[in-house]
């Protein structure tokens, strides 16, 4: 089981996480893009970092809807709104759940991707964060009985491989399709930023076994 206090767990290292790599996403957005999403979403999950203490007696809903909130209302750009749906998607998913099954995680991580679909319209091989939540979704699908610690672990190497698979693309949504084939050979910021967000769940869930 997922517990309340892991899920803060994983948002403080997801936020250290950004810091630690701020140059580094906005370096690959200078290669594609506008030279800001390491800058975005070090503003947002800065604010997020901020919050996490005033939210150790909410529940796990209430908590990704304010991250959800606090994103919306700090990062400018794609990435905010895209970010901001997928956590309030996320909350939704697990309403008034006090810890989550593999099967609300699988619900969650789900629903999350179903908002950044519904809201950036990007598909598969367009160059976008989609790359690397899709392929990790449907990694953690098929590994959901084995547990949310080995289905993570799975849905982390799917995000990898997605992320990797992103180098080659030519993007066809965001700035970065402004640069037409230009974008082609750099791996896809908001694709890296995913990854880590990943990453860091599992980091989490690792460390408590
Ligand atoms: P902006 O592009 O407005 O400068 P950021 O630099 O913060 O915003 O974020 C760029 C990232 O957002 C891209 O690398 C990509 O992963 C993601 N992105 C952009 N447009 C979309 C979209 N329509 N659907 C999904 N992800 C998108
Ligand atoms: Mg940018």
């Amino acid at each position: 089981m997922v517990t309340q206090a892991q899920i803060l767990q994983w948002l403080e290292a997801y936020a250290t996480e950004i810091e630690e790599n701020k140059a580094y996403l906005t370096e690959l957005d200078a290669a594609i893009g506008d030279a800001d999403h390491g800058i975005n979403m070090d503003r947002g999950f800065k604010k997020v970092s901020a919050q996490l203490p005033t939210l150790t007696d909410k529940n796990i809903s209430n908590i990704l809807k304010t991250v959800s909130m606090t994103l919306i209302s700090s990062i400018g750009g794609a990435s905010g709104p895209l970010y901001g749906t997928w956590f309030l998607r996320a909350s939704t998913a697990v309403a008034d759940k006090q810890e989550l099954t593999p099967q609300d995680m699988l619900e969650l991580l789900q629903a999350g991707l179903e908002g950044v679909l519904q809201r950036g319209k990007a598909q598969i091989g367009d160059k976008t964060m989609v790359d690397v939540l899709s392929p990790s979704v449907d990694a953690f699908r098929q590994a959901v009985e084995e547990g949310t610690l080995k289905a993570m672990q799975q849905a982390v190497a799917a995000a990898q491989k997605g992320l990797q698979e992103t180098i080659p693309m030519q993007a066809r949504k965001g700035r970065a399709s402004y640069l037409g084939e230009r974008s082609i050979g750099h791996p896809d910021p908001g694709g890296t930023s995913a990854y880590l967000m990943l990453k860091s769940l599992l980091g989490v869930l690792d460390s408590s076994r």
